[in-house]
């Protein structure tokens, strides 16, 4: 392995300097032998594998993580035969077993054909860089979860109804299968904010909605804050007759919370009304009727006298 091959005589000893004493990595490979001509020393420090044991191509595809060997090979490889310059980012193989996020900055040296010659680069240690990366990534996962999670009780939001049940729309519409919704709303709330204070009210809508989450028997149904003291339960590929029975379901998990409601009587508790609509919808049926359908069997349930749920024809 020789620096003299990439600067002239007079110049080696500073450009070897140069070249080791910066945190990257240089490196040269020669192109018709795929062989290292030339590591700088400091790969020693970052991988652990002495410059010396750096031979071929194949040692650097080798000390690559198993996930990136393919990818990074065949793209350097492809770009190096083009005459690009590239780089890839892959995680390096320490002597110790564990891994390093580098990243290889590629200047292909072409022949005066334009045949690759040599390709020379630098590896830099991006570690912290990917570190940085997943914190951030994480952090955004963590605020698109917030955003669709309602902060009061700890259950999915309207903002996450909303883009369910337009998927779920869209999809019912597709596989002409049935989908339900179940709107449900506490009876004499205000009373109860009246009697307890706001700040109980807020405790009542905690123990109201955790009750409530025991109706969830797959992934697909959904649970919701509406707002305020109205929720509302999505049921993808769920008839009628399933949809007001898991409405009765409901309203019974509330009354089996035995949350009392002394602001409308002693010895009285919190119960529940609901509204259930269903649909298997068809081009032209309009996502906003069929809500407001639900909402308006909900009316009909308070309006019946409340603790009760009211369907098509019930
Ligand atoms: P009904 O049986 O007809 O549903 O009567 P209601 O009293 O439950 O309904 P109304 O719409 O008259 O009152 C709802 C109350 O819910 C009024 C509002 O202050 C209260 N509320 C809405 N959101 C919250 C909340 O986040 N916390 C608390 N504590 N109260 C809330
Ligand atoms: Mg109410
Ligand atoms: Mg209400």
């Amino acid at each position: 392995m020789s620096i003299q091959d990439i600067v002239r005589d007079d110049d080696v000893a500073v450009y070897k300097t140069l070249l080791e004493s910066t945190r990257a990595i240089p490196w040269k490979i020669d192109w018709a032998t795929l062989r290292f001509a030339y590591v700088g020393p400091q790969i020693e420090e970052l991988l652990g594998w002495a410059p010396e044991s750096w031979m071929t191509v194949q040692d650097w595809v080798d000390r690559m993580h198993p996930e990136d060997r393919a990818w990074v090979f065949d793209f350097c490889v492809s770009q190096s035969m083009a005459g690009i310059d590239h780089e890839a980012d892959y995680r390096a193989l320490r002597k110790d077993g564990t891994f390093v996020w580098i990243r290889d900055v590629v200047h292909v040296v072409r022949n005066e054909d334009g045949t690759p010659n040599a390709l020379v680069g630098f590896m830099f240690d991006i570690s912290e860089r990917k570190r940085t990366e997943e914190k951030l990534l994480n952090m955004q996962r963590e605020l698109e979860e917030l955003s669709f999670k309602d902060g009061l009780t700890g259950v999915p939001n309207r903002r996450r109804f909303d883009t369910m049940m337009e998927t779920e729309w869209r999809d019912a519409k597709d596989t002409h299968k049935p989908i339900s919704l179940v709107v449900l709303d506490i009876d004499f709330f205000k009373q109860y904010n009246d009697h307890y204070g706001h700040l109980e009210g807020d405790e009542c809508l905690k123990r109201v909605a955790s009750a409530l989450s025991g109706i969830v028997r797959r992934p697909a149904d959904l649970l919701c804050r509406f707002g305020g003291e109205e929720f509302v339960l999505l049921l993808p590929d769920t008839d009628e007759a399933e949809a007001l029975a898991l409405g009765w379901r409901c309203l019974d998990l509330v009354d089996k919370a035995l949350i009392p409601h002394a602001g409308i009587g002693s010895g009285k508790r919190i119960t529940m009304s609901a509204g259930v609509n269903s649909i298997v919808p068809k081009e032209g049926d309009e996502l906003s009727a069929f809500i407001r359908r639900a909402d308006q069997r909900l009316y009909s349930a308070k309006e019946r006298g409340r603790a009760r749920v009211v369907a098509d024809g019930c």
